[in-house]
């Protein structure tokens, strides 16, 4: 064989994947379509580190993020990787929210999650911009540079000795009896085979067509793209100490139009979710949905004004579910013995999770 592993694509979970089993002394090689690692769904999101609040106890989401939380901690110290555990607020603001704020708090207890039940003047005293009548207290949800982490886990890789191939597609991976062919196309056009004992498959949104074109069924691993735009909100640097987000939407859409800082001390809001029926790369943020976000924010926050918002960017996840559907776990879907393994619907709290499911799935072999 070429190599022990072979990992299609280097995003954080590409990354994570190729540092955990090169640090085992393994030949690793990561195989991306882009020019350089990051450049899909793990440089276009809200860069939290979430706690596992929202998540069934017993998924893969809720483990691997509860799991995740500490170890992205832990890594970003010792790594130097600039983070923030800066807590985060979710605030009722109608009295019918009230009984959701409870039941988020006995979820997130469940999951081991510990939160705190605040009165609207202990909000106020954290927050004064903030209006709530209640709200729940996250101390261990923060804020990551995604890039700083994954430029760290991409230097570790390759003194590991992990081989990149940028700007080449994976188009298929062949389970051959005692491991995989994988074929690829350069920039070039020009296809190559080599093979590896194990393949893993982390091509984030394009996971499940990789999966398909490997032999694995449609209806196993379709995945629904929903973009999220953001917009800025201008505010006078650090106005705001946590991450204010409003109780979840009923649709099961997304956690509703949040408030989140940037490491830079910069505020954004969103993501909103936009089911898009075509599976295109549309990153535009469109002017037209501002007053939608204004709306959102003037829940919760005070003094916020339409010409404080401007578009800002958008990223785009891989569901499981469609419109409508409930709410699906990420999808770890092991095939031939192990041989490969097939990451999918990897949207949040992936980058959260992102060194636990290394972790997890290293001990799967
Ligand atoms: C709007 C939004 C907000 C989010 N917010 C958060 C958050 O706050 N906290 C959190 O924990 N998570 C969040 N997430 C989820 C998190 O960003 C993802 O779970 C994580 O980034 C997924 O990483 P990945 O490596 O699977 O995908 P990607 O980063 O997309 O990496 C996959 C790579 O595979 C490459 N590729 C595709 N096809 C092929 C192929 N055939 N051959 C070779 N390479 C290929 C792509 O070019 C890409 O670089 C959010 C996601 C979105 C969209």
């Amino acid at each position: 064989m070429d190599f022990d592993i072979a990992i299609a694509g280097a995003g954080v979970i590409g990354l994570a994947l190729a540092e955990t089993f090169s640090q085992k002394g393994l030949c690793v090689a990561v195989v991306e379509t882009q020019p350089s690692f990051g450049q899909g769904i793990s440089s276009r999101n809200s860069e939290v580190v979430h706690a596992g609040i929202y998540y069934p106890k017993e998924s893969l989401k809720a483990k691997l993020c509860t799991t995740g939380n500490p170890m992205l901690y832990r890594f970003c110290k010792t790594r130097c990787i600039p983070h923030l555990c800066c807590g985060k607020l979710i605030v009722a603001t109608e009295p019918d929210q009230e009984a959701e704020l409870d039941r988020l708090n006995a979820n997130a207890s469940a999951c081991g999650v510990s939160l705190k039940r605040l009165t609207s003047s202990q909000v106020k005293k954290m927050e004064p911009r903030v209006k709530a009548s209640s709200a729940l207290f996250s101390p261990t949800t923060g804020i990551v540079s995604a890039h700083h982490l994954m430029a760290a886990l991409y230097r570790t890789a390759r003194k590991q000795k992990v081989i990149f191939s940028f700007e080449t597609r994976v188009l298929e991976a062949r389970h051959t009896g005692s491991g995989n062919t994988i074929r690829v196309q350069y920039r070039d056009g020009k296809e190559e085979n080599f093979t590896s004992t194990y393949f893993i498959n982390a091509a984030g949104l394009y996971a499940d067509t990789l999966a398909q074109r490997s032999g694995l069924p449609k209806d196993e691993v379709a995945t629904h793209w929903w973009k999220g735009e953001y917009a800025s909100l201008a505010l006078p640097q650090n106005a705001l100490k946590h991450l204010i987000y409003p109780v979840p939407q009923k649709a099961n859409t997304g956690l509703g139009i949040h408030t989140t800082l940037g490491i830079d001390g910069t505020t954004r809001l969103g993501p909103n979710a936009i089911y898009l029926p075509e599976k295109t790369e549309d990153y535009r943020v469109e002017p037209c949905r501002l007053p939608s976000f204004h709306e959102a924010a003037s829940r919760y926050l005070e003094g916020i004004t339409p010409s404080m918002i401007t578009p800002s960017m958008a990223g785009i996840r891989p569901k499981r579910q469609k419109p409508g559907d409930p709410v699906q776990d990420f999808l770890i879907h092991a095939v031939s013995k192990k041989a490969q393994i097939h990451l999918i619907g990897l949207e949040s709290p992936g980058l959260t999770a992102s060194l636990a499911l290394a972790e997890h799935i290293s001990g799967l072999f």
